[in-house]
């Protein structure tokens, strides 16, 4: 079984349409909605929610008000202000850090599971679904993610598949390493802007610290051919392949308007076959090749 990520170094490069192509095009796998801090690849699969868990991503502290006896040294040793004058939490800024619960006299402050948000494992026409949405403000989404992939690979091995497909988190941080660790390929998709090639920088980077094969797709690489050729002279000189070049088109963005993963919407509709084509072409290239 092999592990596929999907990923970009940041939003609106095109990383869920190429994750909602592998969704169509891979046959026996399960997918992972990685980007838990704005997870969109539902959008596309119109998942059947089958199982759903709440997700702990840390603690909370508690005042026992019965126990409490006013003396402010909570409020005095919190270095994150979560403590109110009359002796609330504010779970914005509790960090959890149990200091508070360790130096109260009265024993008055419990550290409770904080509930950050859902994880799902759902049924869509193109596999199992395992995805999650965070709450507002909340953190630990690398402990999510991780969350996210141990429960594929776990589902995976049981039904004998093929691929995890994780459609990753944007940027360089906590999640992307998260999501990054293990996986047998990377594929980078970036756009021909100076932000898109420096962002790509940063996930070569990571990926070369963990010793994994990145493959580069430049999206709507003909909106600025001269940086596309920069992005690739550049990627010839790491030696890094980019496994293809594709071209702008309204209708990959109809198709995310209309809720439907690019390869089924071009057949269906009869639009863009060719870059459809290309874009199929792009990916076997990239799984066989490397695989
Ligand atoms: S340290 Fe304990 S007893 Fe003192 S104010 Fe805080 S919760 Fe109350
Ligand atoms: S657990 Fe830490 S952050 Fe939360 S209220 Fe207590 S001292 Fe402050």
């Amino acid at each position: 079984m092999k592990q596929i990520l999907i990923i970009s170094g940041k939003g609106g490069t095109g990383k869920t349409v190429i994750s909602g192509c592998l969704a169509v095009l891979l046959k026996n796998k399960i997918i992972v909605d990685a980007d838990v801090d704005a997870a969109n690849l539902h959008l596309l699969l119109h998942p059947k929610i089958k199982e759903s868990y709440d997700f702990v991503g840390g603690k909370l502290a508690r005042i026992d008000k019965e126990k409490c006896s006013g003396c402010g040294t909570c409020i005095e040793i919190c270095k994150f202000s979560a403590i109110s004058e009359d002796f609330e939490i504010d779970p914005l800024f509790c960090e959890g850090c149990t200091i508070c619960s360790y130096f109260c006299p009265e024993s008055a402050i419990i550290l409770e599971d904080r509930i950050s948000g859902k994880y799902f494992i759902s049924e869509t026409k193109y596999g199992s679904l395992v995805h999650a949405r965070l709450g507002i403000a909340q953190e630990n989404s690398g402990k999510l993610v991780a969350k996210l992939r141990e429960i594929a690979k776990d589902i995976a091995e049981k039904e004998k598949k093929d691929f995890i497909v994780i459609d990753g988190p944007p940027g360089v941080g906590c999640p992307v390493m998260a999501s990054m660790t293990g996986v047998d390929l990377v594929i980078a998709v970036t756009e021909p802007t100076l932000s898109g090639l420096h962002d790509l920088e940063r996930i070569l980077e990571l990926a070369n610290h963990f010793k994994i094969p990145v493959k580069v797709i430049i999206n709507k690489f003909d909106l600025n051919p001269e940086m596309s050729s920069k992005i690739e002279s550049n990627l010839k000189q790491k030696n890094i392949d980019v496994i293809g070049k594709i071209p702008f088109s309204e209708e990959i963005i109809n198709s995310v308007k209309n809720q439907i993963p690019f390869l089924e919407y071009a057949k269906m509709f009869n639009k863009n076959r060719d870059i459809a084509e290309l874009i199929e072409k792009i990916l076997n290239n990239a799984l066989y090749s490397t695989l």
